[in-house]
């Protein structure tokens, strides 16, 4: 029998946000791919799931796929996580599935937390119908992606690192001043917060702050507010 490749959501920092059947699945099949052992081997531990980790990332995903796609085929059965959230939003994986699904291997996913979802559903702003752009680009085509969106008239959910979070508010500022926005700071974990306003209402609170964490920043459709 060929095995199957299950897609495993993980915790957003908080690790309570586990589910039943993700503890079951990684407790279950032969290996476990991830981004980074260290990481997940933290939550195998918080779970008491002891199992085979295999380095897992962006680089190694195609010579990789390879030597997974072997061990299915043999008979066993696998588990893909990231280092957070969902596997292959914003995060590798997307490679291995559509290589798997070419080669007649199941993929099941096992749903669980996903910041942009998280961030979309408490933000108050039209859900309806939304453009994911997860991150920009750092530098070679961003300006390029900032001036598409300017006409993108549903709402936009990007993902920023602290890095670069002060760098896209200011963007915002100059592209779409007139778009109200909603931030989302370190999402499940103690230090959660959020912004609400113009960009450049959020840009003078953020910059009289020492920002830490990770971020998803949600613009709103043209036209709307909340009053
Ligand atoms: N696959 C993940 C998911 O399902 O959300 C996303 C992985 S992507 C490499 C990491 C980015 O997701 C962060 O830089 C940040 O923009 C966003 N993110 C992840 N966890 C977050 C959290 N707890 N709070 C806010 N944003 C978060």
């Amino acid at each position: 029998m060929t095995g199957k490749l299950f897609i495993v959501a993980t915790p957003i920092g908080n690790l309570a946000d586990f589910t039943f059947r993700a503890v079951e699945t990684l407790k279950t099949v032969d290996f476990i791919l991830c981004e980074d052992t260290r990481t997940t081997g933290k939550l195998l531990s918080h779970y008491e799931i002891s199992n085979k980790l295999v380095s897992f990332n962006a680089q190694s995903e195609d010579g990789k796929s390879k030597i997974v796609l072997e061990k299915l085929l043999q008979g066993e059965s696998g588990a893909l996580v990231s280092d957070a959230g969902t596997p292959t939003i914003s995060d590798p994986g997307v490679r291995l599935v559509s290589f798997l699904l070419e080669n007649n291997i199941q993929v099941v996913g096992i749903p669980g937390a996903n910041a942009a979802i998280l961030a979309l559903s408490v933000s108050g702003i039209p859900t309806d119908s939304f453009a994911y752009e997860g991150f920009l680009p750092q530098k070679k085509g961003r300006q390029k992606i900032l001036k598409e969106l300017v006409l993108e008239k549903r709402t936009i959910v990007l993902y920023e690192s602290v890095h670069r979070i002060e760098k896209l508010i200011s963007e915002l500022n100059e592209y779409m001043p007139e778009r109200f926005v909603v931030i989302q700071r370190e999402l499940t974990k103690s230090f959660e917060e959020c912004w609400k306003g113009l960009p450049g209402e959020i840009i003078i609170d953020l910059s009289q702050k020492i920002i830490k964490g990770e971020f998803v920043v949600i613009i709103a459709p043209i036209g709307w507010k909340i009053n």
